[in-house]
Order: structure tokens, then sequence, then C-alpha cells
């Protein structure tokens, strides 16, 4: 966690605390923080720049002091509290994450990281992507509910909800297929340079054809006699590909396999993306530049034998784990946004006045649609540690991140719209950084899953209704 600690006490260093503006030497160590390659650059300048406007979190070294430390470091505590879901889990939660940020949490930080000397080294290295990957490859072997805390106070911190994207590509797209189901040699090679971001990783999913339909997709992988494949078709909508050396591509290795399932002879593969046959051309967007997005064309692209990344034919359900993470760090980034949204608005309304003296944000017609946007975050918060905790306790948590990413997208979408207009003309101007959280938390209305079809899951899954569509 020495990684964390650091990178989020920069991140207070750098302006949250005092405002002052980041130093090359900042971003530089931030960076490394970060492992992430030139993406950690990018997430470093994100959160750093963005970081003058805001204002310290004033109880946070108060709050830490009171904090019982060892509680705070004791994992298993920390679940139970969120599972039980009581009030108290969220107050240990959000002192866990304000602990982070300052001095004594770096240095109890870094105590504890020496105190394994063996892999003090490596933790060190692995940086922020390691932190929910295995240590014996070089990860922090911390959990989902870790990875949610750190991504949602990098958000709130400056980053806003593309933020979550950047812990989407290597930790989720790379790190959760390879550590869960990729084999050991695959492992040994690429987890510790993705957690480095000497590589890093995009997914391809989406085709233009089947959209949402995903069992609709036609990327086929056809066995070759020396067992390769070979695999044609598009893809639409891919996050990263031009910064990316790596592609989990997930395609169809069987037409049709009889008397299955319609997810049956679906398969996941870790491929180059320099690679003769596999072409791609960006798309232009409304936000989230942070990253791009990417048409990819596949002109009879050679898959080799040792590119199968888990089960032949059987890649749909190991899938599931791949997507139900990414919502995950997708709701964390979108509450670490709506309280960073939350923050900017208030911190505006207590200093502007119109009529007389008085500021406004004492009329209730600002309060209350602010006060009930906080009230939606908490809510989406506790439920995506909820899930977060199930998924690191192995336990099924399907439905949990589904209803975190409904919950999460709307209560963002909710606070950064309350706050820009409780910020006026101010709120639409680029330099409050509330025009940018508004257009980047937009596209999590509908993806990585939509509004829609979480809500046909949840009538599906959990109401046992019948399949409409
Ligand atoms: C910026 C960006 C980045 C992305 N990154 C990636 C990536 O890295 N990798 C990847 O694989 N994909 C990526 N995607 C794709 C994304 O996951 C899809 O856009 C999303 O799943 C929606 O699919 P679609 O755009 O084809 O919409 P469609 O499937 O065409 O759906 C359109 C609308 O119809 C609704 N709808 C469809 N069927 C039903 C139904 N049965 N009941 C009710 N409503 C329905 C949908 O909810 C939606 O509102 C990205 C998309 C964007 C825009």
């Amino acid at each position: 966690m020495r990684s964390a600690a650091l990178l989020l006490s920069l991140c207070c260093a750098a302006g949250v605390a005092q405002a002052a503006p980041a130093s090359d030497a900042d971003v530089a160590a931030v960076v490394k923080t970060l492992g992430m390659g030139s993406l950690g650059a990018t997430m470093a300048s994100l959160v750093i720049d963005s970081t003058p406007v805001l204002k310290a979190l004033p109880d946070a070294e108060q709050t830490c002091a009171q904090a019982p430390v060892r509680d705070l470091l004791d994992a298993q505590f920390r679940r139970s509290i969120i599972q039980g879901l009581g009030s108290d889990g969220d107050v240990v939660i959000a002192q866990w994450s304000r602990f982070l940020v300052t001095p004594a949490g770096q240095a109890l930080s870094t105590t504890f990281a020496s105190s394994t000397p063996d892999n003090t080294e490596a933790k060190a290295g692995a940086g922020l992507a390691g932190a929910a990957l295995p240590e014996e490859h070089g990860g922090s072997g911390l959990g989902m509910v870790d990875l949610a805390l750190i991504v949602e106070e990098l958000s709130a911190a400056g980053g806003g909800s593309t933020l979550g994207q950047l812990f989407m590509i290597n930790p989720i797209f790379g790190g959760v297929p390879l550590s869960l189901f990729g084999s050991e040699q695959m492992k040994k090679d690429l987890l510790p340079r993705l957690m480095t971001g000497e590589i890093n990783f995009c997914m391809a999913l989406t085709e233009p054809d089947a959209g949402t339909n995903t069992l609709a997709m036609k990327s086929y992988a056809e066995a070759q006699p020396d067992g390769s494949w070979r695999l044609n078709g598009r893809k639409i909508w891919i996050t990263a590909v031009d910064a990316a050396q790596k592609m989990l591509v997930v395609a169809r290795t069987a037409k049709s396999v009889e008397g299955g399932r319609p997810s049956d002879g679906i398969s996941m593969f870790i491929i180059d993306v320099e690679r003769e046959g596999l072409t791609y051309s960006s798309i232009d967007k409304v936000g989230t530049q942070t990253l791009s997005a990417c048409s990819v064309f596949f002109d009879n692209v050679r898959i080799e034998p040792h590119e199968l990344v888990g089960t032949l034919d059987k890649g749909f359900r190991e899938l599931l784990d791949v997507l139900n993470t990414e919502r995950i760090v997708t709701t964390a980034s979108l509450v670490g946004a709506g309280r960073l949204a939350e923050r900017l608005a208030v911190q505006y309304a207590n200093d502007r006045k119109v009529f007389g003296g008085k500021p406004i944000s004492a009329y209730q017609g600002l309060q209350f649609p602010l006060a009930q946007s906080h009230a939606e975050l908490q809510c989406a918060r506790l439920m995506n540690l909820n899930a977060a905790s199930l998924c690191d306790q192995g336990l099924p948590y399907g439905t949990e991140a589904n209803i975190a990413k409904l919950i999460g997208s709307q209560a963002a979408s909710h606070a950064i719209e309350r706050s820009m207009q409780t910020m006026g003309g101010m709120g639409y101007a680029r330099e409050f950084h509330v025009e940018r959280l508004w257009r980047d938390a937009r596209l999590f209305k509908f993806a990585p899953v939509s509004e829609e079809m979480i809500l046909n899951y949840i009538a599906i899954h959990d109401l046992g209704m019948p399949k409409s569509y």
C-alpha cells in the first residue's frame, strides 16, 4: 500500500491541501508511483492539474489522528463491517481513505511494506496498477475493496470518472484474466510488465452489429491444423488501442455448439496490438479524452496456441469476472467524480453572494438537490464496496456490482448536473472542471453496460421475471 499512500499524499501536496501548483518533480514522482508508464503521466497530470481549485478535507488530519490505526489496517475487519452494511462501515472506510493521504498514513504504510523485506522491492515497484494483483508476480496482493478505494480517492482528488478507465486497462483488462485464468508462463511474462506500465492493455468485446447483445458477436477465430487460429471480424469503441501493446480479444471459436448455450463457443485471447492483419482507427468523441476509443479490424490475424487465456469455447463465463470487476472500478470512479463535483459546488456556493450578503449556499433550493445527491452517492459507494468485498471473498457479486453501477452512474450524473446548476455560468466554464466531469460521466450511463441492460438483469435474475428480448 506504500505506493497508494505516496500517490495520495502527493495529490494532497500537489494542491488538495495547499492549492500549490505541481512541480515537474511532483509529476515525475506520481508517474513513478503509478507504475503505469506513459498512461501514468496522463493520469498524474489529470489529478494534479485539477487540484489547485480544490480545498482540503479540513478534518483529515484530525480524523486520522483519532482513528484506531490497527483496525484500519485489518482488511478482514474492514470487510466484515462493509458486509454488515452498518453505518459505522462507511465511517471506517472514510477514515481509511483519509488516513492514506496523511504523512502518518504514508509512514505507516512504508513500515507496513518493509515488514516483509523479501517482497518490499516488488511491492514498491508494483505501483497502483498492481494493488489487487498477486504478490508472487509483483503485486500488492490486496483486493477489489482496496482498488475501489484507491480509484475513488484519485477520482475525487481531481481525476473524475475518466480516471477509472486508466485503472481498467491494466489492472482489469490485463490483470484479471491473467491472474484468474492465465497460464503460469503468461502470468510470469505479462503481469510484472503490466504493473510497471512497460506494457498496456485494451479489451475488444463490443461489435458494431451486436452492440449490447454481445452473444451475437461475429468475430471468428478459426482453428488451424497447427493449433493456431485465424481471426476475422470487427470491433468498435475499444478504449486505448493506440496506447496498448496487448489486447484481450473475445471471439467465437465455434459458430454454434449443438445442444449448448448461446454463450458456448466463445473464447478469450491475449494478442499483440502490433500484428499483421490488425488495424484500427480512432473515433471522435464527446468526453473521456484521457484515452482514445477505436474501431478495430481483424483480417486473417494469426493467434498463437499459447495466446488462449482461460478455457476454449467456455470463455464467456470467465469473461464475466473481467466485466464485473470493470463495473466496480467504474462505480468507484463515478462516486469519486460525484464527490468532487459536490465539493466544487459547495465551495463555490459558500463564497458566491447574489442577493444581499447571504451566500447562495444558504438557500434550500440549492441545498436540497446537493444533499439528495450526497445521499445517493453514499448509497452507491456502500453498494460498490459490498460488491468488491464479496468479490474478494470469492462469493457471487454480479448483482451487487450491477446495482452499484446503475445507482453510481445516476448518482454521479445527478451530483454533477446539480453542481453545474449551483455554479450557474461558472459551471459551464472550463476552468472550474464541472463541464469536464459532466461530459465524462455521461458515458457511464450506457457503458460499459447500459442502465436498461442492468434493469433487464435485475428483472430476470433477481425478480424472476421473463426475459423481454
Ligand atoms: C467511449 C467508449 C468507450 C468504450 N470502451 C469499450 C472497450 O474498451 N471495450 C469494449 O468492448 N467496448 C467498449 N465500449 C462499448 C460499450 O460497452 C457499448 O457502447 C455499450 O455496451 C452499449 O452498446 P452499443 O453502443 O452498441 O448500444 P446498443 O446495443 O446499440 O444499444 C442502444 C440502446 O438501446 C438499449 N437497448 C438495447 N437492447 C435493449 C433491451 N433488450 N432492452 C432495453 N434496452 C435495450 C441500450 O440500453 C442502449 O440504450 C465503449 C463505448 C464507448 C462509447
